[in-house]
């Protein structure tokens, strides 16, 4: 049994105050509601300006919420100016790393072979990939969804052992629903997310599929997240926008209400 996960993904946004602001918003919203933390898990993940805010806003409260880093470089230490380490992001209590999301496959080049090396660099430290995948309008519209994230997953998995690929976080996130306010239906969610955990099977074993979760990406909202979450194979949501409101997401986090 895989506990669903909720991750809200804040790309570049909030400043320190308003990202500590938005934590404790959350926070009391879930905690008036009685969330059960253990039942639905749920992540945020501020810019790195905002990590060591948040850290100590969670520390102090003791918070349920856990939160993620937004990349982690594929290198340990030294000359990589502008770049964060998965050393230095394990010491801010980060528990998961989103590694080769879209937009930083497409504006920063990222290929497979980065996406491959960020996760190890990530775990080796103890932290969990979340790693991202999923085909554009031009890939979808020829039907090529399916064979197009099964190639990232496997670039992004490359070399990893099962007892750590059980531990990584999926992301099926179809760029053409990004912030467009399209999101695919939960049939589409179902397809690749399901075509991902057969993969897994055969690259590695039952167990380690059935122990990964995979989660939707892409215009979800409080409105649309319990017919997605319905499909056996999704196991949680990655969400953009609509993680930025604390009431927003809070309702995310609650679809089983
Ligand atoms: P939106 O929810 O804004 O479509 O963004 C999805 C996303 O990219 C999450 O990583």
């Amino acid at each position: 049994t895989r506990t669903p996960l909720m991750a809200g993904n804040w790309k570049m946004n909030l400043d320190h105050h308003q990202a500590t602001h938005l934590v404790q918003k959350l926070a009391w919203t879930l905690g008036d509601a009685k969330h059960d933390y253990t039942g639905v898990e749920v992540v945020v993940a501020p810019s790195f300006t905002n990590l060591r805010s948040v850290q100590t806003l969670v520390d102090a409260d003791r918070l349920g919420i856990r939160y993620a880093s937004q990349d982690v470089s594929a290198h340990a230490s030294g000359a990589y100016t502008g770049e964060v380490s998965a050393s230095q992001l394990a010491k801010l209590g980060v528990t998961y790393a989103i590694i080769g999301h879209s937009e930083r496959r497409q504006f920063h080049a990222e290929d497979d072979a980065v996406v491959n090396a960020k996760s190890k660099a990530a775990l080796g430290e103890g932290i969990v990939p979340l790693v991202c995948v999923g085909e554009g309008l031009d890939v979808r519209q020829a039907g090529e969804q399916v064979p197009y994230t099964l190639a990232q997953v496997d670039g992004a998995f490359d070399g990893i052992s099962a007892d750590d690929a059980a531990t990584i976080v999926v992301a099926y996130e179809p760029v053409w629903a990004i912030g467009t306010g399209e999101v695919a239906t939960p049939e589409d969610a179902q397809e690749v997310c399901a075509a991902i955990r057969v993969r897994l099977s055969e690259l590695y074993s039952p167990e380690v599929a059935g122990a990964v979760r995979v989660l939707y990406g892409g215009s979800v909202k409080s409105g649309n997240v319990a017919a997605i979450m319905a499909k056996p194979d999704v196991d949680g949501a990655l969400v953009g926008g609509a993680s930025l409101d604390a009431d927003e997401f809070a309702a995310i986090v609650r679809y089983q209400q």
